[in-house]
């Protein structure tokens, strides 16, 4: 039999920021997106293990052996200089698990977490593991959220919805061009999971990053506040409006201009004028 494993990229194990409450957040390694504005960029590609990074590691804490990259946390100072020169826009810094390893790590920091949030990457990409560890979380009365891109069928898997208290949806363009200038992908399924998980009263939140260089912020803004409307959904998600900022940010990417406090403001207004009530800029 097939052992169910996931790329972890890292686990972080307390946020208050992603989902209700004090939380453990697992991020998987992968993206089917390639946002421009992406701050995480080092989580987007599998690690091809070509060893390329290794030289820039001043603490020998990856090696190559047999064909295969090896991290060494506890040699690793965190400097970061290996995903920053991988040429695939990965890293080494991951680790092969089980859900059940995982899941020994949140439990480490029970009783002081009321749940825990799977982000990536697109943790959707590792659905198998994700039904297999939130199943593990519930049994022991934790809540369950997802950080997702919306790529997925939400509405077509019953099993995986059955363990997933909520999810936070990125709409990162409204417009499907736009979507596609931003992320390399249409949205025709974010768009219809927006709908799907406002209705079965599913979604926690949603974030957008303003750039507005990039793409029609305000339009995108006013498009999505307004479908929340129309199903009648709009009071009890969360609207997040982030700030684009270039931390993180791949070299080509980095000029997009910061919007002002007032631009935000005006976003906010737009979400405000549809119903929205929990709007928060970051
Ligand atoms: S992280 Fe990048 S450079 Fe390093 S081994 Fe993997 S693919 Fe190669
Ligand atoms: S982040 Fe860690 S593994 Fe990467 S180069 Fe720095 S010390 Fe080495």
């Amino acid at each position: 039999m097939q052992v169910n494993t996931a790329i972890v990229n890292k686990i972080i194990r307390f946020s208050s920021v992603d989902g209700p409450g004090n939380r453990t957040v697992v991020f998987l390694q992968g993206c089917n997106f390639n946002c421009r504005y992406c701050h995480n960029p080092e989580t987007i590609g599998a690690c091809r293990q070509c060893g390329a990074c290794i030289p820039y590691c001043k603490t020998n804490a990856i090696t190559l052996v047999d064909g295969k990259i090896l991290y060494d946390r506890d040699r690793c100072v965190n400097c970061d200089e290996c995903f920053h020169h991988c040429p695939h826009g990965s890293s080494p810094k991951t680790e092969r698990m089980t859900p059940e390893e995982v899941f020994e790590e949140v439990k480490k920091n029970m009783p002081y977490i009321r749940g825990i949030t799977i982000s990536g990457g697109e943790c959707t990409l590792w659905r198998d593991f994700l039904v297999e560890l939130l199943t593990l979380a519930k049994n022991v009365g934790l809540s369950t959220m997802l950080d997702s891109n919306g790529t997925y069928d939400f509405s077509k898997d019953k099993e995986l919805m059955a363990v997933v208290d909520a999810v936070m949806l990125d709409v990162k363009a409204f417009d499907r061009s736009e979507h596609e200038k931003v992320t390399g992908i249409h949205n025709d399924m974010v768009l219809s999971n927006l709908r799907y998980l406002a209705e079965c009263d599913k979604l926690f939140e949603v974030r957008t990053v303003a750039v507005p260089e990039l793409f029609d912020t305000k339009h995108t803004v006013y498009e999505t506040s307004r479908l929340l409307h129309e199903v009648g959904k709009q009071e009890g998600i969360r609207y997040k409006l982030i700030k684009y900022r270039p931390i993180g940010v791949r070299e080509e990417y980095r000029s997009y201009e910061t919007p002002t406090e007032e631009y935000m403001n005006q976003l906010r207004d737009i979400a405000y004028n549809n119903g929205m009530k929990d709007i928060v800029i970051i």
